[in-house]
């Protein structure tokens, strides 16, 4: 329905060399590759890691537009109506999983298009946690996992460019398996096996190495947190000797802030990268970046010697 500017071009350049083979009588136009090799697809996405991914794998093929914005909290997140229009346009839809992303089946069913690939990215093994654990992407080796899907959902709608998407999906997959490759050596001789967090969104990083993660709140980054909850969590940060609380850039920190005061740790860096900041956004932050932030905090809190 809307037609981004790059897609409009790309259907002009279409139509014009369909013409101009038409004026020429030629009677076999099978998909000529110099045709495909222009055509560009809207593909719409939530958060930011399958934004992050989709944009990587799909490179000059795709215009991608994220309907969660740098800044903005992601739990809590509803379609408005431009959203909505986004989605009803679009040639592909990507999204995490339907328990992160709560409103996608409604939206997709109101949007209904037989035509639009749509992609969920994410599996999640209910058994592996307590509870549904969305946030699959902090574990680079599940991130491949869901670099796979989204490769297939893109070669489904652009098979003439199989090769290209492959090859960019080879490439992301080499630097998250590296990046967990550097997790696992980072992280394996440490002094403490519990961190605490604001949300209780880092089960698939560290759950596969033996940490144990204290929240502040629960799975949802927006679930209320009573005082019960925040003596509970001062109680066993004295118990364990933790001397430092792991808070995420988009949530409230005064939480944080109390525990801290009352224990007397410090606070570090810990990001769920369901969003990034605008600040991020600006000086060019990506997934392997803060990633690698990630790493130097989880190095400190949990007093790990391979840092
Ligand atoms: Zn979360």
């Amino acid at each position: 329905m809307i037609l981004s500017i790059k897609k409009y071009i790309a259907l002009v350049a279409t139509l014009s060399v369909v013409a101009v083979l038409s004026a020429c009588g030629s009677e076999e136009v099978d998909a000529p590759l110099s045709l495909n090799s222009v055509v560009v697809i809207d593909v719409v996405t939530t958060i930011y890691p399958v934004t992050y991914f989709v944009e990587r794998i799909g490179g000059d093929l795709v215009s991608v537009t994220p309907l969660l914005k740098p800044g903005v909290p992601s739990h809590d997140f509803e379609p408005g109506p431009s959203d909505i229009i986004e989605l009803a346009g679009a040639d592909m839809v990507v999204y995490n999983h339907p328990s992160f992303e709560i409103w996608v089946a409604d939206a997709l069913d109101a949007t209904a298009n037989a035509s639009r690939v749509i992609v969920q990215a994410a599996d999640i093994d209910a058994s592996e946690s307590d509870g549904i654990d969305p946030h699959v992407w902090l574990n680079p080796l599940k991130a491949v996992a869901m670099v796979e899907k989204i490769r297939d959902g893109l070669v489904a709608v652009l098979p003439a460019s199989a090769n290209v998407i492959s090859a960019n999906a080879d490439d992301l997959i080499a630097e998250l398996t590296a990046l967990n490759d550097q997790i696992v050596e980072s992280l394996a001789v440490c002094g403490h096996r519990e961190i605490v967090v604001s949300h209780l969104a880092y089960g698939h990083l560290t759950g596969p190495l033996g940490v144990r993660q204290i929240g502040l709140s629960g799975i949802s980054a927006e679930s209320e947190t009573g005082a019960r909850r925040v003596a509970e969590v001062i109680d066993e940060m004295r118990e364990l000797k933790l001397k430092f609380i792991l808070q995420e850039p988009l949530s409230n920190s005064d939480l944080a802030k109390t525990v801290a005061r009352e224990t007397g740790v410090e606070i570090l860096q810990l990001h769920p990268l369901e969003a990034l900041t605008e600040d991020e956004q600006q000086v060019g932050d990506d997934y392997f970046t803060v990633m690698q932030r990630n790493i130097d905090s989880l190095v400190l809190a949990l007093g790990c010697s391979g840092g």
